[in-house]
């Protein structure tokens, strides 16, 4: 199964697409990860985004789309995906069309103000990038992570400033994906707004998994 997870910045995409990988034993792939490994790295992709990310804006339809055609080309995408961030454009997601064959589209249905509260909380793990939060989900040990024991930090782009940066560039050009989508009727929504495990239980219902 191809899937694409799509909602704005802190829906809980990256936390629900955790528990649907043990579900449906699909790769997840987060262009937003990728990015942040690639940054951790200093590698030249990571030394080229780091600022346009930090800011909230995009990274450029061109590098994305190349990183997500070469990523869904490796062996463990054949049998299916979690693509979770991407496409972001209208651009992106014809690319996509034109080299993956997209099955369901899960529309995170959530309002800005559970939005704001989740992006104001979140804490990741720098190591291995578990996602937290500071009031729903927090480490067992301030500051660490419960998986892999390394540090957890709250993201320079979650930070009052990008956080507004990124909700608009969420309006404005990833919004319009909904409508692309539901034409081609592909979309299901997923009402994001309950505790974990009944976005869970509300996932496996419009999924019929
Ligand atoms: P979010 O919590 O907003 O869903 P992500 O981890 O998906 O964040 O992405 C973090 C940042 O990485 C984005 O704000 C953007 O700068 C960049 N990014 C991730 N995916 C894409 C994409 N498909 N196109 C352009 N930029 C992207
Ligand atoms: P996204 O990948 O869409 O940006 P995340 O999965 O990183 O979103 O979730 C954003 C923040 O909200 C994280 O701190 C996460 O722990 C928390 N969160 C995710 N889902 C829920 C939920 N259903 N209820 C409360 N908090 C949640
Ligand atoms: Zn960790």
């Amino acid at each position: 199964m191809k899937l694409i997870f799509l909602g704005p910045p802190g829906a809980g995409k990256g936390t629900l697409a955790a528990k649907a990988v043990e579900i449906l034993k699909l790769p997840h792939i987060s262009t937003g990860a990728i990015f942040r490994a690639a940054i951790a790295a200093k590698s030249p992709l990571g030394l080229k985004v780091k600022a346009i990310i930090d800011a909230g804006k995009l990274v450029d339809d061109e590098t994305t789309i190349a990183l997500v055609k070469e990523r869904l080309s490796q062996a463990d995408a054949q049998k299916g995906y979690i693509l979770d961030g991407f496409p972001r454009t209208i651009p992106q997601a014809e690319a996509l069309a034109a080299f993956s064959a997209v099955d369901q589209v899960v529309n995170f249905d959530i309002p800005d103000s559970s939005v704001l509260e989740r992006l104001g909380g979140r804490r990741v793990c720098r190591a291995c990038g578990t996602n937290y939060h500071q009031v729903f989900n927090k480490p067992k040990q301030d500051g660490v992570c419960d998986s892999c024991g390394g540090e957890v930090y709250t993201r320079d782009d979650d930070k009052a400033e990008a956080v507004q940066k990124r909700l608009e560039v969420y309006r404005d050009q990833t919004a319009p994906l909904i409508g692309f989508y539901r034409g081609k009727g592909l979309l299901i929504d997923v009402d994001a707004r309950p505790a974990v495990e009944q976005v869970v239980e509300n996932f496996r219902k419009a999924l019929g998994v």
